[in-house]
C-alpha cells in the first residue's frame, strides 16, 4: 500500500506542495432554486495536510456538507480551485474523479448506506470488488479492515444484528478499505448517543495517532472538536475563524487569544 501509494504520486507528479492531500482556493459554490441563486460557499480558502485530523464545525446550513460534497469532487464549483494531492481537480474527466474517490478517498455519512442483505465483511468488501479487486483479497483487506475498528467477530453478521455504533464502525471499516488519501465524515455520531458517539470519535482519533489516517470531520459536538488538531468554523457559506483545539479546553487562552 505504501509503495502504491508513492506510485500513485510519482505518476502524478505535480504537487506544487507535498504533503497537502486537499487544497481549496477562493472556492464559490451557488445553487439555483428556480429564479434564485444561493451562494452556499463564498470564496473559501482551505487545506488539509497529511496526518491531520480536522473539525468542521458551524450552525446547519452554513455551508459544511456543500463544502465536503466539492472538495471531494462529488459536486462542481462554480469559481475557484481545489487540487487533490496536487492535481487540479478541474483538469480531471469525470471518470478519473470517480477513479480517484474509489481509489483514494472514503465516506463516512451519519446515515449508514449499509446494505442489509448483506453481512459486516460483504458490505465493507463491495466497494473494492466493483472496483476489480480479486474476491479473495477484497475478502483478506476487509477482514484486516473489520479488525482495524474492533469488529473482528462480527464479520458474518448483517447490520440489524448490530448496534449504532457497530454499525457506524463498519461504514468505517468499509472507507479504510482501500488505504485512503483522506477520510470523509459528515456528522458521523450525528445519530449516536453519546456514549457510543464519544467511542466512533475515540476511534477516529486512534487512527489519526496510529496510523495517521488523514480526516475531516463535520460536527456539532465541541467535545468531539476538542479532539482534533484543528478546527474550522463556518457561518453563512465562509470560514469565519480556525481555533487550536486547546483553546477551547483552557479559556484563559481563549481569551488571551481574542483580546489579541
Ligand atoms: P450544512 O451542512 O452546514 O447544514 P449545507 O451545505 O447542507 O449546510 O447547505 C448550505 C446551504 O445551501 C443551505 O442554505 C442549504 O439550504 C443550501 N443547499 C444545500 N444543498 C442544496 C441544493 N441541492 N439545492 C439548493 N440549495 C441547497
Ligand atoms: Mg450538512
Amino acid at each position: 500500500m505504501v509503495l502504491g501509494r508513492s506510485m500513485f504520486r510519482a505518476s502524478r507528479g505535480n504537487a506544487p506542495h507535498s504533503g497537502e492531500i486537499v487544497s481549496a482556493r477562493a472556492v464559490v459554490k451557488t445553487y439555483a432554486t428556480g429564479k434564485e441563486t444561493f451562494q452556499a460557499l463564498k470564496g473559501v480558502d482551505f487545506t488539509v495536510h497529511a496526518g491531520e485530523m480536522v473539525a468542521v464545525m458551524g450552525p446547519s446550513g452554513s455551508g459544511k456538507t456543500t463544502l465536503l460534497n466539492v472538495l471531494s469532487g462529488l459536486d462542481t464549483i462554480d469559481s475557484g480551485q481545489i487540487w487533490l494531492e496536487g492535481k487540479d481537480l478541474a483538469t480531471m474527466s469525470d471518470k478519473a474523479r470517480t477513479a480517484y474517490r474509489a481509489q483514494r478517498m472514503g465516506f463516512i455519512f451519519q446515515v449508514y448506506n449499509l446494505l442489509p442483505v448483506l453481512s459486516a465483511v460483504e458490505n465493507v468488501e463491495l466497494p473494492l470488488l466493483v472496483s476489480g479487486v480479486s474476491q479473495k483479497e477484497a475478502r483478506r483487506r476487509s477482514m484486516a479492515a473489520l479488525e482495524r475498528v474492533g469488529l473482528d467477530g462480527w464479520a458474518a453478521h448483517r447490520p440489524a444484528e448490530l448496534s449504532g455504533g457497530q454499525r457506524q464502525r463498519v461504514t468505517i471499516a468499509r472507507a479504510l478499505v482501500n488505504n485512503p488519501a483522506i477520510v470523509w465524515a459528515d456528522e458521523p455520531t450525528g445519530a449516536l448517543d453519546s456514549k457510543t458517539a464519544n467511542e466512533i470519535m475515540g476511534l477516529l482519533h486512534e487512527l489519526n495517532q496510529r496510523d495517521g489516517l488523514t480526516s475531516v470531520i463535520v460536527t456539532h459536538d465541541p467535545a468531539i472538536g476538542a479532539r482534533t488538531d484543528r478546527i474550522v468554523r463556518m457561518r453563512d457559506g465562509e470560514i469565519v475563524t480556525r481555533i487550536d483545539p486547546i483553546l477551547l479546553t483552557e479559556p484563559n487562552l481563549l481569551a488571551t487569544a481574542s483580546g489579541s
